[in-house]
């Protein structure tokens, strides 16, 4: 058996009717930029996670870039984040020439709060918590540091859509959140793409003119913006696959569970909490990250049998890239980069072949 650890052909296989059908009307209108489909998609978006506003941007990246750079910071200040995140949360702080503070990580693998009490400095004015694997963290505690210590708390959660915490959705808590739809995201659209939501209509107004250009509803040049649109195409597919988001977020839970079912009494692995672990925090499983012993062993094993598997960002937590310069010390991400391995989770995936990577990981502890 050959399991890829993600199956772009299948993405679009799996659900090529309702992609075809927006395809067409879409390209029979000529509607490309800026058209119905994605307000109305940003209209439903904003429902779906219980925010007032919603804004399609060209990506991920960009929503957080435009976020920072909206809400005005001196060239100095400081911004909280976890290292182990993908590169474009310190990315987007650098490139607006302020400065990521990298914070260590809790054994959930989502930002340390103790941690980050450390790294306060006076210059110190936002958090930005990075909603990991489809799991949002402790916002509770979360909000109570950032309301003690007057941060204003930016959520990247591009790994978070669906997932809830105490019934809210991740990306909700803060000033502003935002979600990617990179291809391999829960929710994927066929290229890039991303949005932000927010309740704050301040800040949406801000963020819709500079998203275009500056321009405002009625054509106005309000201001100096840039081209960060999110294609009506793509917003087209993105609406009618909204509509299967939660069966999707299902199976990743059924998937879930298989794993965790059949791989508790593996004691050299530790999983993730499973989907009943608990009512506080509701899990989507963006991604499947295990700890394990002997991993590039296990790795390599396990793709002799023909099952892929990844380590997160390339094998390095942000803090670990030479290049990038940071010189700090974060022990508890220096150790789970020793041992964290991402299995195959996605919908492409058949019970068989989740059941195969389960008993090939048996085979190898035994
Ligand atoms: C995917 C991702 C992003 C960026 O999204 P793009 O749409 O690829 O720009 C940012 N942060 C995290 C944690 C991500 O996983």
């Amino acid at each position: 058996m050959k399991v890829p650890f993600f199956n772009y052909k299948k993405l679009y296989q799996k659900d090529k009717n309702l992609v075809d059908k927006a395809y067409k009307d879409v390209m029979n209108r000529g509607a490309f930029i800026l058209q119905d489909d994605l307000e109305e998609f940003e209209k439903k978006l904003a429902k779906y996670s219980g925010s007032k506003y919603a804004l399609g941007v060209a990506n991920g990246t960009d929503a957080l870039w435009l976020v920072l750079s909206a809400i005005g910071l001196n060239q100095s200040d400081e911004i909280l984040i976890p290292s182990h995140t993908y590169i474009a949360t310190p990315a987007a702080v650098k490139f607006l020439g302020l400065k990521p503070i990298l914070v260590d990580c809790n054994k959930d693998h989502l930002m340390s709060i103790k941690d980050s009490a450390c790294k306060l400095t006076k210059k110190t004015k936002v958090i930005m918590p990075v909603q990991l694997n489809g799991r949002t963290m402790n916002m509770d505690r979360l909000m109570e540091f950032a309301n003690m210590e007057d941060l204003i708390v930016i959520e990247d959660a591009a790994q978070g859509i669906g997932s809830r915490y105490k019934k809210q959705m991740s990306g909700t808590f803060g000033l502003a959140g935002t979600y990617s739809f990179y291809p391999a995201k829960t929710l994927g659209c066929f290229g890039d793409g991303g949005i932000i939501v927010t309740n704050n209509g301040e800040l949406y107004q801000k963020l819709y003119e500079m998203r275009d250009h500056g321009r405002s509803q009625d054509g106005n040049y309000n201001r100096w913006g840039l081209n960060s649109r999110l294609d009506n195409l793509q917003a087209a597919i993105l609406l009618a696959k909204l509509e299967l988001l939660d069966k999707e977020i299902n199976r990743r839970r059924e998937i879930a569970k298989m794993y965790n079912d059949n791989l508790l009494k593996t004691k050299e692995v530790i999983l993730p909490p499973g989907p009943k672990a608990n009512d506080i925090h509701y899990d989507t499983y963006q991604n499947y990250e295990v700890e394990c012993e002997n991993r590039d062993k296990l790795k390599k094993y396990l793709l002799d049998r023909g099952v892929s598997t990844i380590i997160q960002w390339g094998g390095q937590a942000i803090h670990q890239i030479a290049a990038l310069n940071f010189e700090v010390h974060l022990p508890l991400t220096d150790n789970l980069f020793q041992k964290c391995l991402l299995l195959p989770m996605n919908t492409t995936l058949s019970d068989d072949e989740v059941y195969y990577i389960i008993e090939s990981i048996q085979e190898f502890y035994k």
